[in-house]
C-alpha cells in the first residue's frame, strides 16, 4: 500500500511495528526482507516518485577543511534513494552500478590503520553476501579473476604477486528505482508512506526507548509514526544528521553520549591521470578481462587490480584498486584531460571548476586537441572511462591504443577529526544543516605514495611497462560514498552501533547503510550495505515481538 503523505490529516498518528526510514537500497532491501513476516512494515519516504527540484535543497549543508564537495551533490530523494542517480553504462541500453564485497582483510583490525576492525568477519558476512547478489540482480557470488578468466584473457602475471586481479559485477538500478511493487503494492504488511521528511525522532521520558518519527509534509504538516522499532536508513550523512537533530531528551542529539555521531566520516577518494605504459602493446588483445563487458547469464564484470593482503600486511598499505582504460596517442595529455572535465561537468549540467586553469591547458595542449579531433573525424575517437566500457569489442586494439589509464579509489583511515556536525544554516523545515569537516590526511598520502613504488616496482619487475602517477596523491576527493558517520563497534566510546546495528544505550533503533562502517575498504559501497541490511533483518525476526509499543493516548491509524 502506499500513503501520500498529502492525505495524512495533520497531527494524525500512525501505528506500525516497524518504521523503516528511508527507501534507498537499504530501506528497500530491509522491507524486501520482511515483506511476508509477521511485523507491520512502514517505510517513511522524503521523496516521492518522481525527482522534485525542492527536495535538492534539503539535502545542501557546508564543507571545511580540504575541498571536499557539497553535500547535496550526488543525494537523491525519492523513493529508491541515490540509486536514481547512477549512470554506469551496463549494456542492453540499461544504467546501473558496481558492486563488490569488501575483502576480508578490510574487517580486520590492522595495526597500521588507527580505529581499524569490525566486530564481525568476512566469514560472516558472506552468508549475506551471497543474499545481496539477489536483492542487487546480480549473478553467481564470484570475484576473482579465476572465476572469469577465459582461455585468451587472462588476469596479468605479476611476477612477485604483489598485485593480483579481482572483479566487479555490475547490476541495473532499476531493481531499485522501478520495479518495487514487490514491496508497494503486493505485500500485505508493508506501506510507503512517500513525501514524508523525518525530522525527529522521539523517546520515552526515560529516553531509551524509541517511540516514533516526527515527520512533515511538503506543507510542513507533521504527523507521528509510532513504531516498535525504527531503522535509520537515510544514507550516510542524513543518519547521522536526524541523530544529532534528535535532543529534546539527549542534548548532544541521539547515540551520542560519548560524541561519536558523525565522526569518523570517509570517502573513497580517485586518482585518475595515472599511466602504465606496456613494453608491447599485443597486451591490449589480451587484456579483455579488465573491460565493462557482457558475461555469461548477461552480467556484466570488469577486472581490477588490487594488492595481494600479503602486501597490504608487509607494506602497511590502506586498501585501494586500481582500474584500467586503454587511451589512444594524446588522450592523457593535460589538455585532452581539461576538455574532458569541462566535457563531464557540462553531461552532469554541473559548473566546471577551475575553468582558467582549463583554458590555459587546452591552448598550451591544441597540437593534441587536434590529433584527437582528427580520430574523431576518422570515427576512432574511443574515450572509455569509469562509467563506460566496451573497448574490448574493438578490432586492432593494439595499433589503435598506447597506454592504460589507472583510475584508482582509495581507502582512507577512519579519523574521529573527519565529522558531520550540525551547522549554523537551516533547512526549510527550519532545522540545521550538516557541517562536512574532511581532509585527506598525512597518513593516508603516504599510504598512496608508498603503494605507489610498489607498484611501479612490481610492474618492472614483471617486464609489463613502466607505470607514472599523477602529481596529487588524489585528482577527486570524492566517490560520493560517504562512509562511517555512526560507525559499528561494541565499544560505545567508539562506536554508535553494536554488531546487530542497534544504537548503543537505545533499546529499539538500528541503522542501515554505510554509516555503520568502521572501515570502508576500496569498494563500492553498496553490496556491503544490502548485506548488512539481510543480516539486520534476520536479527529482527529472530525479536519476534518482544518490545511493546509504548504507550500513548494519541489516537492512532493502524496501518493492516
Ligand atoms: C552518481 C553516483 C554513482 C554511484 N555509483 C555507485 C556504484 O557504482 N556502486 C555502489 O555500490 N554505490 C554507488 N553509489 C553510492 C550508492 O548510491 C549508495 O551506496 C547507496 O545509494 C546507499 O543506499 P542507502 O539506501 O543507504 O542510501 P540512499 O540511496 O541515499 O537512500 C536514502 C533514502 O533516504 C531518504 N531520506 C533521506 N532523508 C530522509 C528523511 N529525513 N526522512 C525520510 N527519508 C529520508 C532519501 O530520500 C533516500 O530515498 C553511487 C552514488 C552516486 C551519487
Amino acid at each position: 500500500m502506499i500513503i501520500d503523505s498529502a492525505t495524512i490529516t495533520p497531527g494524525s498518528v500512525i501505528e506500525t511495528d516497524i518504521c523503516i526510514v528511508g527507501s534507498g537500497p537499504a530501506g528497500l532491501s530491509l522491507a524486501r526482507e520482511l515483506k511476508n513476516s509477521s511485523y507491520k512494515v512502514a517505510i517513511l519516504e522524503s521523496g516521492g516518485f518522481k525527482p522534485r527540484r525542492a527536495l535538492k535543497k534539503l539535502n545542501e549543508g557546508t564543507t571545511v577543511g580540504d575541498p571536499y564537495p557539497n553535500p547535496r551533490w550526488g543525494r537523491h530523494r525519492q523513493f529508491g534513494g541515490t540509486a536514481n542517480r547512477w549512470l554506469v553504462e551496463i549494456g542492453g541500453h540499461k544504467l546501473g552500478a558496481r558492486y563488490a564485497p569488501l575483502d576480508a582483510i578490510d574487517f580486520e583490525k590492522r595495526d597500521w590503520i588507527p580505529f581499524s576492525g569490525w566486530p564481525l568477519s568476512r566469514a560472516d558476512l558472506d552468508p549475506f553476501y551471497e543474499r545481496a547478489q539477489r536483492h542487487c540482480g546480480l549473478g553467481r557470488y564470484a570475484y576473482d579473476a579465476a572465476d572469469w578468466e577465459t582461455e585468451t584473457q587472462k588476469a596479468l602475471p605479476f611476477k612477485d604477486g604483489r598485485l593480483i586481479t579481482t572483479v566487479f559485477q555490475f547490476g541495473a538500478k532499476d531493481v531499485w528505482t522501478n520495479h518495487f511493487e514487490d514491496v508497494t503494492q503486493q505485500a500485505a504488511n508493508v506501506t510507503a508512506i512517500v513525501n514524508g521528511t523525518a525530522l525527529e525522532i522521539e523517546t520515552d521520558d526515560g529516553g531509551t526507548n524509541i517511540t516514533g518519527i516526527r515527520a512533515a509534509n511538503p506543507d510542513h504538516q507533521q504527523f507521528f509514526v509510532r513504531a516498535k522499532r525504527v531503522i535509520l536508513a537515510m544514507g550516510c550523512i542524513e543518519n547521522a544528521r536526524l541523530l544529532l537533530l534528535s535532543r529534546r531528551k539527549h542534548a548532544n542529539g541521539i547515540g551520542n553520549q560519548h560524541d561519536v555521531v558523525g565522526r569518523y566520516f570517509m570517502d573513497h577518494p580517485q586518482s585518475y591521470l595515472n599511466v602504465f605504459t606496456p613494453g608491447d602493446r599485443s597486451i591490449f588483445n589480451r587484456t579483455d578481462l579488465y573491460d565493462l563487458r557482457p558475461m555469461d547469464g548477461g552480467y556484466a564484470v570488469m577486472g581490477e587490480l588490487v594488492f595481494s593482503e600479503e602486501t597490504l600486511r608487509k607494506e602497511q598499505l590502506q586498501s585501494m584498486c586500481f582500474v584500467m582504460f586503454p587511451r589512444r596517442d594524446g588522450f592523457m595529455s593535460k589538455a585532452f584531460q581539461s576538455f574532458f572535465d569541462i566535457s563531464l561537468a557540462v553531461v552532469h549540467r554541473q559548473r566546471p571548476s577551475g575553468l582558467v586553469h582549463h583554458a590555459v591547458q587546452m591552448i598550451k595542449g591544441t597540437p593534441d586537441l587536434m590529433k584527437i579531433a582528427g580520430y574523431a573525424l576518422q570515427g576512432k575517437a574511443v574515450y572509455p572511462y569509469i562509467s563506460r566500457g566496451g573497448w574490448s569489442k574493438m578490432q586492432d586494439k593494439a595499433q589503435l591504443f598506447n597506454q592504460f589509464e589507472l583510475f584508482s579509489l582509495l581507502e582512507q583511515a577512519p579519523d574521529p577529526s573527519n565529522r558531520i556536525t550540525l551547522g549554523d544554516h537551516l533547512d526549510s523545515y527550519g532545522q540545521p544543516q550538516v557541517k562536512i569537516y574532511w581532509r585527506f590526511t598525512e597518513r593516508d598520502q603516504e599510504s598512496v605514495r608508498r603503494a605507489r613504488e610498489v607498484m611501479t616496482q612490481e610492474f618492472a619487475n614483471s617486464g609489463l611497462g613502466s607505470v607514472e602517477f599523477s602529481e596529487a596523491s588524489y585528482t577527486s576527493p570524492s566517490s560520493v560514498h560517504p562512509i562511517g558517520s555512526t560507525r559499528m563497534n561494541n565499544d560505545p566510546h567508539y562506536g554508535v552501533v553494536d554488531e546487530n546495528c542497534k544504537v548503543h544505550g537505545i533499546s529499539n533503533l538500528y541503522i542501515a547503510g554505510s554509516s555503520v562502517f568502521p572501515t570502508g575498504g576500496y569498494v563500492n559501497p553498496t553490496l556491503t550495505v544490502v548485506a548488512l541490511a539481510c543480516r539486520l533483518a534476520d536479527h529482527l525476526k529472530q525479536q519476534a515481538h518482544s518490545i511493546p509499543t509504548v504507550a500513548d493516548a494519541a489516537p492512532a491509524i493502524t496501518l493492516s
